[in-house]
């Protein structure tokens, strides 16, 4: 048995053998407060972020992402505006949000309004993104997911999200369609069994003892957990390119302006300048014709 720190932020896959069952858990400690440490966000706003950061590692795990990430984003038209979350098939995981006012204890639906969600699975190679929005329905973040999985993706999924300010915490349970049932009674009696745990014990528990706790009369088979890291994918690269579709003639005028455009990456703060000889250059290098790359 290994020692149980805060500080792992791992995710254990596990099934229910005889069963189209499979399942989940997270936890994000040191993940979590890289993520947010950039910002300092209220901590209604701290919390939902953790809840979402959970729920897409728990997501992510379950799809085939190759090397691309899948993107959960709650468009609010409440005081929240936006949460984002990101999650690398590698599990590396970033997240912001933008809010107006003072947010005190507001519960989610307040906090969101009629708000959307999207989700958003990008393969990072150019290749087609798949995206789904959907208006919110459901009273917390985990309600918002399970309804989304139900409906739209209609596979039959359950999601315990907890998060304490300082941690996220989660746990997944879903029916695998293709898969012969040869215990009709598994999907009710699992799902009773995980209602029983509480925010707390999802919290403070390591994953065995959730599982084994839940599920002391089932064959659960628990696999080798997997590593999450925090990780801000910008890049000045990027950042060109934004600045390049912008176009020469508002990078000029935002230039001449300032006398230097600066970029904030919304997700980790990282500060990318472009004096005017930067500027320059960005529309100076594009000097072959796009056509030429496509010859070969
Ligand atoms: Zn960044």
């Amino acid at each position: 048995m290994t020692a149980y720190t805060k500080d792992q932020d791992q995710l254990f896959r596990f099934l229910f053998d005889n069963t189209p069952i499979r399942g989940n858990t997270v936890r994000l400690h040191q993940t979590f407060n890289n993520a947010l440490q950039h910002e300092s966000y209220p901590p209604v706003l701290r919390a939902a972020l953790g809840e979402l950061m959970a729920a897409a590692a728990l997501l992510a795990a379950t799809l085939k992402l190759d090397n691309g990430a899948l993107i959960l984003q709650i468009q609010g038209k409440g005081p929240l505006n936006l949460l984002v979350v990101e999650c690398s098939a590698s599990l590396q995981m970033r997240a912001t949000a933008k809010w107006k006012g003072e947010l005190e204890d507001l519960s989610f639906v307040e906090l969101v309004g009629n708000g959307h969600f999207v989700i958003t699975l990008d393969p990072k190679d150019g290749g087609q993104t798949y995206q789904g929005i959907v208006p919110v329905e459901g009273d917390s973040i985990s309600e918002v997911l399970q309804n989304y999985m139900q409906r739209s993706e209609q596979i039959e999924t359950r999601i315990w999200l907890a998060c304490d300010q300082s941690s996220a915490s989660g746990m997944l349970l879903q029916k695998l369609p293709d898969l012969p049932e040869q215990d009709a009674d598994a999907w009710a009696r699992t799902g009773f069994l995980a209602e029983t745990l509480t925010p707390e014990e999802l919290i403070s528990l390591p994953a065995e003892t959730i599982l084994t706790r839940l599920f002391h009369e089932e064959d659960v088979r628990l696999f080798e957990p997997r590593q999450i890291s925090f990780h801000c994918s910008c890049s000045r690269k990027n950042v060109s390119n934004m600045l390049k579709m912008l176009g020469q003639e508002e990078v000029a005028s935002i230039i001449q302006e300032r006398g230097e455009i600066e970029v904030n990456c919304d997700f980790c703060n990282a500060a990318y300048v472009f004096d005017p000889v930067d500027a320059e250059q960005l529309f100076a290098a594009d000097v072959t014709p796009p056509t030429s790359k496509s010859k070969h």
